[in-house]
């Protein structure tokens, strides 16, 4: 292992430590099918310990820091974070399988969302509340306590960021818990916090089984919030785990997000934006845009642009830089996506291109598959409802702004919706009717740790980034201080 840093113990209270219910296991490299290094696991106990170390530091030394020590803090991680994010890269793409090329990307941005949350650590003030002159009211806000991060395979360290970044600047505690296929990388990033001198028990890392650390987690009486990425199903099973102990939740789900092309949109563009998110992180993302919807008049030429695109796309080892796309990121997400391919074939839907798992040489022990891509789909199949998360676009067909809409909305999810069109007041309508977290205009999966990320209906609850990023880890406490010192006697008369 090139990367320096070590993957067999947790870090709990700034220590690390072997696990005392879980173990070391290997980790699979998708590209390969066989283990590329050994990670610790923990259990119930493991996740009690962290939670005792991340209460002990809430209540303790990360409390009594004064809010800009806080950000001191953060600001020298954001800096360690910026100087490691070809080992980061390297760590993620091993256990997940994203083409490096992406990786770095997307890591190589994590530094400034650290850096944009410590800088409002210190400016976290309420409110005065105009009231009579009896009364001064105020507003403080303080943090929730211990979070529960727990996070996906696919984007494990950007999940991190989007967590850990505010709930240290709101001044809590975190335990995060990794996905089970992807547990390296936040190890990695307890490396960082350790050596830019977090105090123990701030950050702490429990890679572990989702239904045995994860429940643990959510269950824990002192864990005073859970963040959570992933799948509908488990935001549910985690909702009913937290309803004794009324634990707060926020959740970022899945999606399957509407790309529009309308006609007169400069196609070059859309294309290019279009192509790229089909298949970006081989599919394997919440916000892409899985489902495009093309205005008639320019529908064929947009199926052709595809076949011939998705013949461009280099699928390999996603440690060459020069690959596009990797393979998916573990056996059972690879069968889930052969599945929908044949789905589609016996909903009727035309097979342009790809649908098959690759197998010449040097990659067929991997989890590849080709580019894919559906065209005369329509909005009721399943593989235009479903997410499917894999590289497989399915293009619909519409006739005008309403169609577009509706079919926009037919599906359970709301997180992300892009559009093309050269009318601006047709940008504007079609973007206020659309049914989602965030609708992006000419261009698409444009995210910045100052943009509010997150989706409506199936797709989740609350916001990550941006300003409101901070909320969900802050409490208001209203104070009302009376300027007289009296209190009329209600039993006087
Ligand atoms: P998943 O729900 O299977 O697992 C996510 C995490 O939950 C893992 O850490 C897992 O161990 C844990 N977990 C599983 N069961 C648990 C339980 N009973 N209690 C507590 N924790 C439990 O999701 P996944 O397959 O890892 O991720 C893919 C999903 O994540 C897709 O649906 C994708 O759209 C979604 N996602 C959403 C966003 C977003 O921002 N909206 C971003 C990335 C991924």
């Amino acid at each position: 292992m090139s990367t320096g840093f070590r993957f067999d113990r947790l870090f709990i209270g700034g220590a690390w430590v072997a696990p005392i219910d879980g173990g070391v296991r290997p980790s699979i490299d998708p590209a390969t099918g066989q283990p590329w290094g050994d990670v610790a696991y923990g259990g119930a106990r493991d996740i009690d310990a962290a939670v005792a170390a991340a209460k002990a530091a809430f209540e303790g030394p990360w409390r009594r820091m004064p809010p800009w020590e806080r950000a001191a803090l953060l600001r020298k991680f954001a800096d360690l974070y910026a100087t490691q994010v070809g080992a980061l890269a390297e760590v993620e793409t091993r256990d997940n399988g994203r083409a490096v090329r992406e990786s770095r990307g997307d890591i190589g941005l994590h530094a400034q969302y650290y850096h944009w949350f410590a800088s409002l650590a210190d400016k976290l003030g309420g409110r005065t509340i105009p009231m009579d002159d009896s009364v001064h009211a105020f507003t403080t806000r303080h943090p929730v306590g211990v979070v529960g991060a727990i996070t996906p395979w696919n984007v494990p360290l950007m999940a991190a960021a989007w967590k850990l970044g505010p709930a240290l600047a709101a001044g809590c505690t975190v335990v995060l818990k990794p996905a089970e296929q992807t547990p390296a990388s936040s190890l990695a990033l307890a490396h960082l916090f350790e050596e830019a001198g977090f105090p123990p028990g701030v950050v702490n890392v429990v890679p572990g089984d989702g239904p045995v650390a994860g429940a643990r987690l959510v269950e824990h009486p002192d864990v005073a919030k859970i963040s959570f990425t992933g799948e509908g199903t488990t935001a549910k099973t985690i909702l009913k785990a937290g309803a004794d102990t009324l634990t707060r939740c926020t959740f970022e789900l899945g999606g399957k997000a509407p790309h529009i092309l309308f006609a007169d949109a400069d196609l070059d563009q859309a294309l290019n934006a279009a192509t790229g998110s089909a298949w970006a992180l081989c599919g394997q993302s919440c916000a892409l845009g899985s489902r495009v919807l093309v205005e008639r008049p320019v529908y064929d030429k947009v199926v052709e642009a595809f076949r011939a695109r998705a013949a461009r796309v280099r699928v390999g080892i996603p440690l060459d830089p020069a690959t596009h796309m990797g393979p998916q990121a573990h056996q059972q997400q690879l069968e889930k996506t052969l599945s929908y391919v044949s789905i589609g074939r016996a909903e009727g839907a035309e097979l342009i291109t790809g649908g098959a798992r690759i197998d010449r040489d040097g990659l067929a022990d991997g989890y590849f598959v080709e580019p894919t891509v559906f065209a005369g789909v329509s909005a009721n199949m399943r593989i235009a409802q479903e997410e499917i998360f894999g590289p497989v676009a399915a293009i619909i067909p519409f006739d005008g702004e309403d169609e577009a809409v509706s079919i926009a909305n037919s599906t359970p999810y709301g997180l992300a919706a892009g559009l093309w069109t050269r009318d601006t007041g047709r940008a504007h309508r079609v973007a206020a009717r659309i049914e989602a977290g965030m609708v992006w205009v000419n261009t698409y999966r444009y995210i910045r740790w100052s943009t509010p990320y997150g989706g409506v209906k199936a797709s989740g609850w609350g916001r990550e980034n941006g300003i409101e990023g901070l909320d969900p880890f802050l409490e208001t406490k209203t104070t009302i201080v009376s300027t007289t010192g009296t209190f009329a006697d209600p039993f006087a008369n």
